[in-house]
């Protein structure tokens, strides 16, 4: 497995060292408000086991971590009535995915028209 940065700031967030707004929280799971929102509505969504990108999660989670991710993820879609309007779901994944954080996380963005997918697009 990839070496984890156990001081990334999401592990952080986990250990309960830097405050964050809790949407859902399960025994594996925590969805919470990102910090510098890009929608109005902009929710990250984190196992709280440590994997690195999506590739490390979904190959070495057991199943029941990897059913109440996606659980969870569908949970906040439904409280938050993303589903009526739309949204859009991204998992930046190492350099070129542009991911910051290198704790498996992925972004649940709505609340208005997003536009195009990629800046170039
Ligand atoms: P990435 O670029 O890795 O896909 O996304 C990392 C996300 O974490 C960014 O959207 C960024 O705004 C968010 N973020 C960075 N620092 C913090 C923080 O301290 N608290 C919260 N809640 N979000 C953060």
């Amino acid at each position: 497995m990839t070496s984890y940065d156990t001081n990334n700031i999401f592990a952080k967030i986990l250990r309960g060292e830097i405050p964050s707004k809790t949407v859902k929280e399960t025994h594996s799971t925590l969805a919470f408000h990102d910090a510098f929102p890009k929608a109005p509505i902009h929710i990250l969504v984190i196992p709280k086991g440590s994997y690195v990108n999506m590739a490390e999660f979904l190959n070495h989670a057991r199943d029941e971590e990897i059913v109440d991710f996606w659980s969870t993820v569908q949970g906040v879609i439904e409280e938050l009535k993303l589903q009526e309007t739309g949204f859009r779901m991204i998992s930046n994944n190492g350099t070129n995915g542009g991911q910051e954080v290198p704790h498996f996380h992925i972004h649940l963005c709505g609340g208005e028209k997003l536009g195009p997918m990629l800046p170039k697009a």
